[in-house]
């Protein structure tokens, strides 16, 4: 790698449709570029005007994905963390909102006095200052922004218009635009069709930004003379059409970007002094594990969103990293917790060889997973609660072993005769609901001998946060001497964070979300624990 380097910026926009994988995209390229040497990391820019994703309903926008420092972010960041290992923060994500809180603050300081705020440029220098923001660290080779929403959206408009203007003001060799779109497939004609790509296209040049490489999704392999046509069309090189064919896993995307040259397309451009291959030898291990699992196992996952997909997008992939791990496919079937009954519980989890419950909030499907819980924890079936899951469970115990049936959390009964679930003291106050949450890493001591302390092979730990309410220490030794052990707490304020069943196979709810730090590279230790548990049970 050359020493004097400046750092490339690579940015990605989309066109067509929506929900292409755009993420998918620049954490495969910057996979490819990192597994060269290159120090990379991914940023996205979200036009829509929530200062962050945290106020927004997960059926809105997906899960919310919480980085080490305390951000609520788009889920895109966890593929990120996922592809590269890397950790992100929160100058990884940028809204709309946060741009227009920096330039309104700065406005009411007198920072702009006598001037007319406008968005051109006050809003695009915004723009441009937080895209150039972490490359100024000198901590990366390269930085790729992926620009959320559709070229053309009202929306993304600035944030076209901060592109244009970097690859106006950087030298040439120091930025590259890729632009994402869909090649439709008409199967009544049994052709593909290239017209939306090149109004796509055109509507981004209007705008001035002249993509460098177009990346086509498409369910059908794209032939070269068809290449040759959009290339022609959209004012671009043959070589730089490329075709992202669907994927069996999206782990192989960066396999089939990489034959498709992105990689090498991008470090020529870039003028990168770097044309070692890269080396991927770790990643294909896993990739062939996931391909070729010799078992399986069935997990159920019981939440509130689950009939969308992304809603708990970390837990999917979790067990995807750590099915890897144990050699087996993890079949992960979603409940909806608001479906399930005293009546229907067996049931519905008779095929179940673990339960997961999962995080959330609100009233909506809490006895639903309070009726999972029991069922899991009465049939020595392996369990993992996370957050609200965890929450759950220390209710189901407060009401049917310490025989509490007013036992609930504070936050669905403020009034409830035995809150076990409470508000934290510094959350009392709070009245402002966006960012206020106990937010990110905080780290956490074992209990040694206990399952959690085997598990992670280590008795301090950090893992992340998002939440207002905790385990109420007042009944802390009621449920020790019942049977529920708190085996990790917080070493300064003494907050319980995991409890467990010491004479259950395997049950453990957690405070915090394993499930952000789980990669490829390093699948979670609980998420290989309930896999192992119930492979076992199996
Ligand atoms: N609603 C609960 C709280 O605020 C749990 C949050 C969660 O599951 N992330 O404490």
């Amino acid at each position: 790698m050359n020493p004097v380097m400046n750092t490339k910026y690579i940015f990605i926009t989309g066109g067509v449709a929506s929900s292409l994988g755009k993420g998918i995209i620049a954490s495969s390229l910057a996979k490819l570029l990192q597994a060269r040497g290159l120090r990379v990391t991914i940023q996205k820019f979200d036009p829509y005007i929530n200062i962050d994703p945290g106020t927004l309903n997960p059926y809105e926008h997906g899960e919310c994905y919480v980085t080490e420092d305390g951000a609520e972010t788009d889920l895109d960041l966890g593929h990120y963390e996922r592809f590269l290992g890397v950790y992100t923060s929160k100058a990884n994500n940028v809204t709309t909102g946060k741009i227009y809180h920096t330039v309104i603050t700065k406005e009411r300081e007198g920072a702009y006095l006598g001037k007319t705020v406008q968005i051109v440029p006050h809003i695009t220098d915004e723009i441009k200052r937080r895209m150039l923001l972490l490359g100024r660290t000198g901590e990366y080779d390269v930085i790729l922004t992926e620009i959320g929403g559709t070229v053309g959206d009202m929306e993304s408009q600035p944030f076209i218009e901060a592109v244009r203007q970097l690859q106006w003001e950087l030298p040439e060799e120091d930025c590259m635009s890729i632009h994402l779109t869909l090649i439709p497939y008409l199967s009544a004609a049994r052709e593909l069709k290239t017209k939306p790509t090149q109004h796509s296209v055109q509507t981004l040049q209007q705008s001035g930004v002249k993509p460098d490489v177009i990346v086509c999704r498409t369910e059908h392999p794209l032939s070269t003379e068809l290449r040759r046509k959009i290339a022609l069309f959209c004012n671009v090189k043959p070589g730089h059409v490329i075709q992202s064919i669907d994927a069996w896993s999206i782990y192989q995307v960066p396999l089939n970007m990489h034959e498709e040259h992105l990689d090498e397309l991008a470090v020529r451009k870039l003028q990168i002094d770097n044309y070692s291959q890269p080396e991927l030898t770790r990643w294909k291990v896993f990739l062939d594990r996931i391909r070729h699992p010799s078992r399986e196992v069935n997990i159920v996952l019981v939440g509130k969103y689950v009939e969308l997909q992304d809603a708990y997008k970390s837990i999917q992939e979790a067990f995807v990293h750590a099915g890897a791990a144990k050699d087996c496919h993890v079949n992960v079937q979603t409940l909806q917790s608001g479906q399930i009954t005293p009546d229907n519980v067996a049931s519905l989890l008779q095929g179940a060889d673990g339960i997961l419950v999962a995080p959330g909030f609100g009233e909506r499907g809490l006895e639903g997973k309070v009726c999972a819980i029991r069922y899991a924890r009465e049939k020595g079936i392996p369990f993992l609660g996370i957050c609200l899951g965890m929450q759950m469970c220390v209710v189901e115990f407060a009401r049917d072993v310490l025989g509490w049936p007013d036992a609930a959390s504070a936050e669905v009964n403020p009034q409830a005769g035995h809150p076990v679930i409470c508000l934290m003291e510094d959350q009392k106050a709070t009245t402002i609901k966006g960012g206020t949450m106990r937010l990110g890493a905080y780290a956490c001591r074992l209990e040694p001998g206990s399952l959690a302390a085997s598990i992670y092979g280590s008795t301090e730990i950090t893992e992340r946060h998002r939440h207002r309410y905790e385990f109420n220490s007042e009944y802390l030794d009621a449920f020790q001497q019942a049977g529920l052990k708190a085996t990790g707490r917080n070493p300064e304020t003494g907050l319980v964070e995991v409890v467990e069943l010491p004479d259950h196979p395997f049950f453990i709810g957690v405070q915090f979300h394993p499930e952000y730090k789980s990669t490829p590279e390093r699948p979670h230790p609980l998420f290989q624990g309930l896999v192992q548990a119930a492979l076992k049970k199996r």
